[in-house]
């Protein structure tokens, strides 16, 4: 099973408060059968989406949790005409990246 959408970076948005308790999202999903996590953080007028940085977050709790599940950064993507104007404004670092659709 994969987990498409997930909260699971520490202190970024919805996320845990800690990586302590991110790793222990991580092992209770694993438990319960999920082979990958989507780490979905938010891209809106609240919150800023940075790609390379949230990419190095998802790289620091693959090293805290191993291989199981695996897990890759997507995006929580709030769908308005000023979030889109940001995201293509910005497209090297935004969820819209090349980088972000491989
Ligand atoms: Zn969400």
């Amino acid at each position: 099973m994969i987990d498409i959408h997930c909260h699971i970076l520490a202190e970024v948005d919805d996320g845990p408060k800690s990586w302590n308790v991110a790793q222990e999202m991580c092992r209770i999903a694993a438990a319960d059968g999920i082979e990958h996590i989507v780490a979905t953080p938010h891209a809106n007028e609240r919150y800023h989406y940075d790609r390379h940085y949230l990419a190095g977050l998802v790289h620091y709790l693959r090293q805290q949790v191993g291989s199981a599940p695996k897990l890759s950064l997507g995006c929580d993507f709030h769908f308005s005409y000023d979030n889109l104007q940001g995201n293509w404004m910005n497209a090297s670092r935004g969820c819209g990246s090349v980088a972000s659709r491989r």
